[in-house]
């Protein structure tokens, strides 16, 4: 049998959350869209039991779900709003408290389970009569052409070409690898624990974060009002440590280090680990290839922002391309793409640089720089206006 070759508008490498939403997006015009994943499409989510792994997805997020109408499938399913924000130093002494009414907005943000948003994506990903879905292949060979790029699929029977390839294909990316796109990248020198636990008083629909030398310690709120998602980064040996634990010691050292501001620790469900690098690619875009998403940039969860820039990322690459398409060019523009890399560019670095100074003023003892995080932590409390622009960035507003 010979080897099929079938052409599309877009390739998507990547049926991540990010993947799925740029599909999706590009789905409203009348192209023909390939979305090309090693792993399969069906999400595991089970209502009975939390996803280790959640979200804080910004307003500036939700609105992208809205715009593909699958915000109140979510909303149907599960998602947990945060009306107020707490952030302190580790020894309790500076404080900064953040609340949805000041900046006019019935909730700061949404804490969502990743399998929940795979399993809506997926849903409407399947039922799309312009998105084709390959699944469970390893991609081999990258071929570039002066019109359109030929991506071969390992399995030798097929060859999938197009005039625009997107890697979504997160942080090892491997169509950045086969592009030869250099990256800039630091080992944050940090590894997160993430794991559901129930405490003794309820959350109160606040997101809290307690900044210690070691590195951030985060409880999300999760529906039930004594349920959280925690995001535990520090030093890999102690990470390390940590995961050695049985639950009950775990649960101990846990309340400890959050100074018990939720009680004890009455439960902790399964823990997972992740090791985390700083990465930012040097180019988003070639001729014909566009990176989005984890594939392009890879920051620090202390903020919760990666996965809130990778769907900016989506929004705007869909906004131009399909400008694009009204314009009757079949192809999409090398101009229209570098368009995509100045925007988006700038922006992931101004939040890859604040992430860093974060952790340089957080993460470490030195008298002087205690003193100012205390006193600008406390000072900042106390100005409306200045808390009200953090706000709205770290919204995506
Ligand atoms: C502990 C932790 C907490 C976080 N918390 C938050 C938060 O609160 N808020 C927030 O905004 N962000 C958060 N993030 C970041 C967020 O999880 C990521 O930015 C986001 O999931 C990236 O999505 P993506 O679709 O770009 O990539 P991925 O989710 O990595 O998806 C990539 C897809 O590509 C596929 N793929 C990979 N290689 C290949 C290949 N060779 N061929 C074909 N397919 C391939 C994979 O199977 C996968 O489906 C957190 C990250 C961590 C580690």
């Amino acid at each position: 049998m010979g080897i099929s070759k079938t052409p599309y508008d877009v390739i998507i490498v990547g049926g991540g959350i990010v993947g799925l939403a740029l599909a999706l997006l590009l789905a409203k015009s009348n192209k023909r869209i390939a979305i090309v994943d090693k792993k399969g499409c069906v999400s595991d989510f089970k209502l009975a039991q939390y996803d280790v792994r959640v979200s804080a997805i910004t307003p500036a997020s939700v609105k992208l779900f809205r715009q593909l109408e699958l915000w109140s499938e979510m909303v149907a399913l599960r998602v947990s709003p945060f009306t107020q924000m707490e952030v302190w130093d580790g020894d309790g002494r500076g404080r900064i408290a953040f609340d949805a009414s000041s900046v006019g907005e019935n909730a700061l943000g949404y804490i969502v389970e990743n399998k929940l948003m795979l399993h809506v994506l997926w849903q409407r990903v399947l039922a799309s009569a312009q998105i084709e879905v390959v699944t469970g292949v390893e991609l081999e060979r990258l071929q570039r052409h002066e019109d359109k790029a030929i991506i071969d699929l390992h399995a030798g029977d097929r060859i999938l070409s197009a005039p625009l390839v997107i890697g979504a294909d997160g942080a090892q990316s491997w169509l950045r690898q086969a592009a030869n796109i250099a990256i800039n990248a630091r080992d944050y020198q940090h590894h997160a624990l993430v794991c559901t636990v129930t405490t003794e008083k309820p959350h109160h629909q606040t997101a809290r974060q307690a900044f210690m030398p070691q590195g951030p310690l985060a409880f999300l709120p999760l529906e039930e009002s004594n349920v959280c998602s925690i995001v535990w980064s520090s030093a890999p040996g102690h990470i390390e440590s940590l995961m050695q634990l049985s639950d009950a010691a775990f649960a101990v050292a846990l309340a400890e280090a959050f100074q018990y501001q939720l009680g004890a620790i009455l439960e902790v469900g399964p823990r997972a680990t992740f090791p985390l690098t700083m990465r930012h690619v040097k180019q988003y875009v070639q001729p014909g290839l566009a990176l989005v998403g984890d594939a392009a940039h890879t920051i620090h969860p202390l903020a919760g922002q990666g996965l809130n820039l990778g769907l900016a990322d989506a929004a705007l690459l869909a906004q131009l391309i399909m400008e694009d398409y009204a314009h009757k060019h079949d192809y999409v523009k090398y101009s229209t793409l570098r368009r995509y890399e100045r925007a988006r560019k700038a922006d992931n670095m101004t939040m890859l640089a604040a992430m860093d100074g974060f952790k340089q003023l957080f993460g470490n003892d030195i008298p002087l720089l205690k003193w100012l995080r205390q006193r600008g932590l406390n000072v900042t409390d106390r100005l409306p206006f200045i808390k009200d622009l953090i706000l709205q960035k770290a919204m995506g507003l």
